[in-house]
């Protein structure tokens, strides 16, 4: 009898510790497992500083295999009061954006580090498409004929895009999220997004795709501000709660 108790003590015993030995293993592989995770979810963040310092007026595809054609890329607009060149304010933005974005743990890759380059937007969609881009964010600064005009807006493309209407949706929401939060963080006029398939580095993209229009540079008082560093931190700041916002 005491045998027979004993045995089915060491018996209890021997299953116990199996378990828990059982547990631990399965604890230990529970951990690389969340490691990787971690590492696949860093989302791929491509900044388009729009523009260059010489404009390429060569023509290409507005999209791919399209009829119409633009030109490969301008200079952009000029300060009206300030003189300052739209490639030039973008190129600052878009550096302290890319500082911003790592910071908050994002991959970010520029298309550009300098003025002085020549890569047609059609390329610079290409490049965000290769990298496989969890946002592709185009910064410009915007010009009217009227100095009255004012706001901020995005674009994207529209729901009917010959060659992307897949991602409408995305990039709708990635727009939309960027723009309210720009105005909330500036105070700027909050223009909406605007929905076009004109844009020749939103056709060639096949990834979320947005185009950042930060300001007027022929409103007095946007090109004034745009031209500091301080109002161009608040930008950066609306657009990195806005890439947070997306991603939620
Ligand atoms: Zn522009």
């Amino acid at each position: 009898m005491k045998t027979k108790v004993l045995s089915i003590i060491c018996i209890n015993i021997l299953l116990f510790s199996l378990f828990c030995f059982s547990f631990q293993e399965k604890k230990i592989e529970i951990i690389p497992t969340k490691v990787v995770n971690l590492e696949s979810r860093q989302k791929v963040i491509v900044i388009d500083a729009g523009h260059q310092k010489k404009a390429n007026t060569k023509l290409e595809p507005i999209g791919p295999g399209a009829k119409q054609k633009k030109m490969k890329v301008t200079g952009g607009a000029t300060g009206k009061y300030t003189k300052q060149k739209e490639y030039d304010l973008n190129l600052k933005v878009a550096k302290l954006l890319e500082k911003k974005l790592k910071a908050k743990g994002y991959r970010v890759i520029m298309i550009r580090t300098k003025n002085d380059v020549n890569i047609s937007n059609s390329k610079r969609a290409k490049i965000a498409n290769e990298a496989k881009a969890d946002a592709f964010i185009r910064i410009h600064a915007n010009a009217d004929t009227s100095s009255k005009t004012n706001g901020v807006l995005t674009l994207c493309q529209t729901k009917n895009n010959k060659y992307n209407k897949k991602l409408y949706k995305k990039s709708y929401k990635l727009s939309k999220a960027i723009v309210k939060s720009i105005a909330k963080k500036t105070g700027a006029k909050d223009l909406g997004v605007e929905r076009t398939d004109k844009m020749s580095g939103i056709n060639w993209a096949q990834v979320p795709v947005t185009i950042v229009e930060m300001g007027f540079l022929t409103n007095k008082k946007e090109d004034k501000l745009l031209a500091t560093k301080a109002y161009q931190k608040k930008i950066v700041n609306g657009i990195a709660n806005g890439i947070e916002d997306f991603f939620k």
